[in-house]
């Protein structure tokens, strides 16, 4: 397992604010001194293979992370979000697209540094069908978006390892 470097940087306690926190299990801060606990757990996030005319959209990210890699859209669910109503709310947000019909396709974990610190994310990842690109309208989180025939997406170009296995594992249903 990998260290858990987001925990490490807590230095005190945040309820009795005494320099003694313990990591457990990577994903558990535990004060020493008044026992004040702290769960970590995994992000969630959601990302949308969008199918159009044999070809797929990919976007350029416009902002850090990774400004200027490709990517697939979507992002982070909020509390009490549905993973499936996260990712239409980003795409909304993203594209000004309705995707009415999502297919839950793979999952795969990620981790996204930000910041040089790394959170720990699984991203579910949705294929979907649209017609109607009439509608488009870039947000600045997106840099531009490319239509791309899936044998032709550079997949070193990808920004994350979990979209690039999600795309290599797509590409294999299409043989
Ligand atoms: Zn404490």
């Amino acid at each position: 397992m990998t260290e858990n470097r987001l925990l490490q940087s807590f230095k005190y306690c945040p309820n009795c604010a005494a320099p003694a926190l313990t990591i457990h299990d990577e994903r558990k801060l535990v004060c020493n001194n008044c026992s004040f606990t702290y769960f970590h757990n995994i992000s969630a996030a959601a990302a949308a293979i969008i199918e159009h005319d044999s070809k797929i959209l990919i976007t350029v990210r416009g902002h850090e992370p990774q400004a200027g890699m490709l990517d697939l859209p979507g992002g982070f669910a909020d509390p009490g979000e549905t993973i499936e109503a996260a990712l239409k709310r980003e795409i909304h947000e993203e594209l000004n697209l309705e995707i009415p019909n999502l297919r839950y396709f793979t999952s795969e974990p990620n981790i996204y540094v930000y910041k040089d610190i790394p959170y720990y994310v699984i991203d579910s990842v949705f294929t979907c069908r649209c017609d109607d690109l009439e509608k488009m309208k870039l947000s600045d989180e997106i840099a531009a978006v490319k239509f791309l025939k899936p044998g032709d997406i550079p997949l070193d170009k990808i920004a994350f390892d979990s979209i690039r296995n999600a795309i290599r594992r797509y590409i294999d249903t299409l043989k």
